[in-house]
């Protein structure tokens, strides 16, 4: 079962200047940075009530976000949509016919298990399923 909008991930070129143009936007400063070795990105969080932003740099231009920013330039990447239970979400949505990105979930930033949906199958949106690592 789906049950919110856990976070909005942006690709931005320099998380440096994101953050402090972010913290004046939303008047908080991040709670977390991390970096995902696995994905080639830095990452910040914000809290927006009971959602977040997500800050994405890539730290390699060949890693997804690299990619995406140098295609599409910065911008919204994926909406991360929080899930009670990954694994059946990620039968149910297959069997529905949406192509998953990833046979298993992942280990990803903010101690969450994740899977994206192609974007094909979405119209043109990456979603991110993630499931809090319990
Ligand atoms: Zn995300």
């Amino acid at each position: 079962m789906i049950l919110r909008i856990e976070h909005l991930g942006i690709a931005v070129k320099d998380c440096e200047q994101a953050n402090k143009l972010f913290a004046l936007l939303l008047g908080t400063n991040p709670y977390k940075s991390e970096m995902v070795e696995s994905e080639k990105v830095n990452t910040s969080f914000f809290k927006v009530g009971e959602s977040k932003v997500e800050l994405l740099e890539s730290t390699d231009p060949s890693g997804p976000i690299g990619k995406f920013i140098e295609k599409r330039g910065e911008g919204i990447h994926h909406v991360a949509f929080e899930v009670d239970n990954i694994h059946e979400m990620m039968k149910q949505l297959e069997a529905s016919g949406f192509r998953l990105l990833s046979d298993e979930p992942k280990r990803g930033a903010d101690n969450k298990l994740v899977c994206f949906l192609h974007p094909k199958s979405t119209n043109g949106v990456l979603v991110e399923l993630c499931q809090e690592i319990r």
